[in-house]
């Protein structure tokens, strides 16, 4: 056994991409039996008819058949949700990540870089890396705001394929500005992807710039809408730029259930339009709650969740005392340098907010 063992290993190290061996694993911690707070997902349920209907759906999926490949159901009820204009296509991924990947595979080549402002969304970089692509973070300021003529220098300087803006910017949760944006924009050689992860929880909209820029993609997800467990992202643009990433997509990459559950969801999205508004207004009550505890700096967000800056020192204590207490939030202090003693806390509805404070209030006055 051990001489298989052995065996293994070897090959292993001689035949997978050292810069893959070296990597670690994307970490999602163990939430058995914690309130979550750490993953930007909706807490909310659906009404017990709507779980009904949903079932009955369900009950007539063909799960023997192969998915229908280009999803036309899913796509039309998209179309009306998001008020998406016939001269743009959309593509269907397995989640916004996949379509990352995809967009990235798409461009990836040697000498091919992706830029994205940091601290931003983690996969940006990460699947550079699987890809083998150059990544260059541009830091934010201190204040978490784009510092443009250092975007405007890297961009130039480093030709980038792809720039990556998510907006609002996950983990800092705020909007960097339209004329900044557009000053990037123009100046990019290459692709840029808007990434409106959050959109259903601020006004920014940036879906009408296709009209402006030859170089533009809008991203989505329904995920933080509140069905992060169907894996549904959306590219939205030109044609002819979505025909050369469609290429790369693997056939049925949307399975049965998915589409079926979406276009279902889909046609009831007045349902997750109040939820997504009440998580609104609780992220306004939640940050002012936040801000009145000792010691704790909150910034503003247009997403739902809240990113939070302990004393110095202060947030492994902080984040560990939650987790003992039954809450997991996220910890982003190590992450990177302008997150020192920064956590995410991701706002829920009124009375786990209040779970989540009380836990708070206790540690930071036996602290
Ligand atoms: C959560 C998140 C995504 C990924 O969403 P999925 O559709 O669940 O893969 C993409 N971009 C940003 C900025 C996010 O925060």
């Amino acid at each position: 056994m051990t001489e298989l063992r052995d065996q293994v290993d070897t090959r292993v190290h001689r035949w997978v991409r050292p810069d893959i061996t070296g990597l670690a694993a994307y970490p999602v911690p163990d939430s058995t039996g914690l309130l979550k707070l750490d993953a930007m997902e909706n807490p909310y349920g659906w009404p017990d008819a709507l779980t009904a209907q949903w079932q009955e759906v369900l009950a007539n999926a063909q799960v023997n058949r192969y998915p229908h490949p280009e999803a036309p159901g899913v796509k039309d009820a998209l179309r009306t949700v998001m008020n998406i204009d016939p001269r743009w296509e959309i593509l269907l991924g397995n989640g916004s990540d996949e379509l990352i990947q995809l967009i990235a595979m798409a461009v990836s080549g040697a000498d091919r870089t992706i830029l994205a402002p940091e601290p931003s969304f983690v996969m940006y970089r990460m699947i550079a890396r699987f890809l083998g692509m150059d990544y260059v973070g541009v830091p934010l300021t201190a204040e978490f705001e784009l510092d443009l003529e250092l975007m405007l220098s890297r961009i130039e300087r480093e030709q980038p394929a792809v720039v990556f803006l998510a907006q609002p910017n996950n983990p800092t949760g705020n909007l960097w500005g339209d004329e900044k944006l557009r000053r990037i924009i123009e100046a990019a050689p290459g692709l840029v992807v808007m990434d409106e992860a959050y959109t259903a929880f601020t006004e920014a909209d940036y879906l009408n710039w296709l009209d402006d820029y030859p170089n533009l993609l809008i991203m989505r997800t329904l995920s933080k809408v509140g069905l992060a467990g169907l894996r549904l992202g959306i590219l939205i643009g030109d044609p002819a730029w979505l025909e050369q990433i469609n290429k790369l997509r693997l056939p049925y990459n949307i399975n049965n259930l998915t589409q079926l559950s979406a276009q279902f969801a889909l046609e009831h999205f007045d349902v997750f339009e109040q939820q997504t508004a009440e998580l609104t207004r609780q992220r306004h009550v939640l940050q002012q709650q936040l801000a009145a505890l000792p010691g704790l700096k909150v910034y503003d967000s247009q997403a739902n969740f809240l990113l939070v800056r302990t004393g110095p020192g202060q947030a492994v204590a902080l984040h560990a005392a939650l987790r003992d207490a039954g809450i997991l939030i996220k910890k982003l202090d190590g992450s990177h340098p302008l997150l020192a003693d920064c956590v995410r806390i991701t706002v829920s509805f009124e009375s786990e907010n209040q779970q989540l404070l009380s836990a708070l209030e206790r540690h930071l006055n036996n602290a």
